[in-house]
């Protein structure tokens, strides 16, 4: 299980409204993030990182697995 506790030194707080990006630790607003599915209680989560920084380390992860693939 993860918690939000480690973003408590970053002296932001995830709202209803807004969230903390864990990669570019900026406060941006829910709509700024991709849908994770939904917890136990039905609230809807949030992927820990914004569409922005998402993207990113998407493009860096395909990079990665392509090196993987040519380095067999
Ligand atoms: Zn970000």
């Amino acid at each position: 299980m993860l918690d939000d506790h480690t973003i408590d030194y970053i002296g932001n707080k995830d709202t209803d409204t807004h969230r903390v990006c864990g990669t570019c630790g900026k406060l941006k607003p829910v709509g700024d993030f991709y849908k994770d599915g939904k917890d136990n209680e039905g609230n809807i989560r949030y992927r820990r990182d914004c569409k922005d920084c998402y993207k990113k380390t998407r493009v860096i992860e395909l990079q990665m697995k392509a090196r993987k693939k040519t380095n067999g």
